[in-house]
C-alpha cells in the first residue's frame, strides 16, 4: 500500500501555530475535539482529555464558563503535563470571557489558544469593548484566538443591518443568503478588527459553523474565497449516531475535497453512556478514508451476504478493528508507518482472496457450506491456512508478527 496522497491543491492558508500543533499554511489537517465534563471537575476533566488525546485528539477544547472552570485549568493542565500529556487546550469562551481571563491569569496562561464568538461576547455597547478587551488579553498573553462564528449565536445587530440592506435591494436576496452572508461577514470583519486592536494576523483562525450541510458548504467556500486565515470546519449540533456522523462527513467531504480546511471537528451528540473518542476516531476516519492522513490500521471488511449466515465473520471484523486501534498508541511509539498498514477481513472466496492480496495483511473466512478454512495473504502471497476454534486469536498473532516484520522500529520509542 501506499502512502495516502493530496489528491487535490488545498486553499492557500496562513500557518497559525498552537503551542507546537500547525494549523494551516499546508500543514496537515489537525483533529481536534471537546470534552464534555464539567471543566471545575478536576479529576474527570483531566481523564477525558487524555483519553481524547491518547484516540489522536491533536488540540482539546474545554468549556471555560465559570471562575471555578477557569480555576481549575491551569491545575487540569499540570495534572496532564505530569502524566506525561501535552495535547494544547483550548479556551471556549462565551460572555463572561473577558473578566475570566482578566481574573483568571493562570489559566489565559495554561491554555493554548482562545475561542471566542463575536456573536456573545457581549450585548449592545458591552459587545465592542469585552471584544476588545478579549483581544487585548490574547495579545498580553501571547496566545492565538479562533474567531468562532455560530448561526445559532449569530451577532443579531449585523444580521438585521445586512436584512434592511437586501430589503432595499430591487432584487433581494433570500433570507437564507442573507443569513449566509452574516455568518461569513461577523467573521471576516472579527477577524480585521483583532488586527486592528493588535493581534496578528498569524494569530487567528476562523470559524462559521451552521447545522444544515448545504449551508455550511456554502458559507465556507465563501469564507475561503474571502480569507487567507487557516479554518477550523465542523457541523454544529451534526446529531446523535449514524446521523451526526453521515451529516459531518457529507459536508466536510466536500469542503475538503476543495481543499478547504485546515482543522475538523466532528460534533456528535453522545449516546447515553457513549464514549467521547468516538468524534476523535470519526474525524480520524474521515481524513483517512478520504487519503489526506493516516492515522491508524483500517480494517476493509465485506458487508456479508447470504453467504455468510453466521454472525463469526463479523465478530472477527470488529475485533480485528478493535485490537487494532488499541494496539496503535503503542505501535506509533514504536513502529515507523504502521498507521498506513491495510487489514483486509472477508467473509467468503468469492472477493475473500482478491481483497486479501490487496492489503498488507488480510484474511479470507470460510461461507457457508465452504471447507472451514482461513487463508491469510501476507503482502498477495498466501502465507497462512488457519482453521479450528482460534481463528481470531492466532490472526491477530499473525497481524503483530507482520508489524514487527514490517515496520522499522523507531530509534528512541
Ligand atoms: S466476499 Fe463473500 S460474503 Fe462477503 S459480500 Fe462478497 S460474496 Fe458475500
Amino acid at each position: 500500500m501506499e502512502a495516502p496522497t493530496q489528491p487535490f491543491a488545498r486553499h492557500a492558508t496562513v500557518a497559525v501555530d498552537i503551542a507546537g500543533v500547525q494549523v494551516g499554511g499546508g500543514a496537515p489537517i489537525v483533529v481536534q475535539s471537546m470534552t464534555n465534563t464539567d471543566t471545575a471537575d478536576i479529576a474527570a476533566t483531566v481523564a477525558q482529555v487524555r483519553a481524547l488525546a491518547e484516540a489522536g485528539s491533536e488540540l482539546v477544547r474545554m468549556t471555560v464558563n465559570t471562575d471555578e472552570a477557569a480555576a481549575a485549568v491551569a491545575p487540569i493542565r499540570d495534572a496532564l503535563a505530569a502524566g506525561g500529556c501535552e495535547v494544547p487546550l483550548i479556551g471556549d469562551f462565551h460572555y463572561n470571557g473577558h473578566k475570566l481571563l482578566r481574573e483568571h491569569p493562570d489559566c489565559a496562561q495554561a491554555l493554548a489558544k482562545f475561542r471566542i464568538n463575536p456573536g456573545n461576547v457581549g450585548r449592545g455597547s458591552k459587545r465592542d469593548t469585552q471584544f476588545a478587551e478579549l483581544i487585548e488579553l490574547a495579545c498580553r498573553h501571547d496566545k492565538p484566538v479562533r474567531i468562532g462564528v455560530n448561526w445559532g449565536s449569530l451577532d443579531q445587530e449585523l444580521l438585521a443591518r445586512l436584512m434592511d440592506a437586501n430589503s432595499a435591494l430591487p432584487e433581494p436576496q433570500s433570507a437564507q443568503q442573507v443569513m449566509r452572508e452574516a455568518l461569513v461577514r461577523s467573521s471576516i470583519d472579527s477577524a480585521a478588527r483583532a488586527v486592528e486592536l493588535g493581534l496578528a494576523s498569524e494569530r487567528i483562525i476562523l470559524s462559521a459553523k451552521v447545522s444544515t450541510v448545504q449551508d455550511l458548504i456554502a458559507v465556507y467556500t465563501e469564507l475561503a474565497a474571502r480569507t487567507r486565515h487557516p479554518l477550523h470546519l465542523g457541523l454544529t449540533e451534526a446529531g446523535m449516531g449514524s446521523k451526526g456522523i453521515v451529516a459531518s462527513s457529507a459536508a466536510l467531504a466536500v469542503l475538503l475535497q476543495q481543499g478547504i480546511g485546515d482543522t475538523i471537528r466532528i460534533s456528535l451528540t453522545p449516546e447515553p453512556g457513549g464514549d467521547r473518542r468516538r468524534e476523535v476516531i470519526v474525524a480520524q476516519e474521515l481524513l483517512q478514508t478520504m487519503g489526506l492522513r493516516s492515522f491508524a490500521p483500517l480494517v476493509t471488511a465485506c458487508p456479508g451476504c447470504g453467504r455468510t449466515t453466521s454472525t463469526y465473520f463479523q465478530a472477527l471484523a470488529q475485533s480485528i478493528q478493535q485490537h487494532l486501534r488499541e494496539r496503535m498508541p503503542a505501535w506509533r511509539r514504536s513502529h515507523v508507518g504502521v498507521e498506513r498498514m491495510a487489514v483486509a477481513v472477508m467473509g467468503c472466496v468469492v472477493n475473500g482472496p482478491g481483497e486479501s492480496k490487496y492489503a498488507n495483511i488480510g484474511i479470507s473466512l470460510p461461507g457457508t457450506g465452504e471447507r472451514p478454512v482461513a487463508p491469510v495473504y501476507e503482502d498477495g502471497v498466501k502465507t497462512v491456512t488457519l482453521k479450528g476454534e482460534h481463528i481470531a486469536e492466532e490472526f491477530q498473532q499473525l497481524v503483530e508478527q507482520y508489524v514487527e516484520r514490517s515496520y522499522p522500529r523507531r530509534a528512541h520509542p
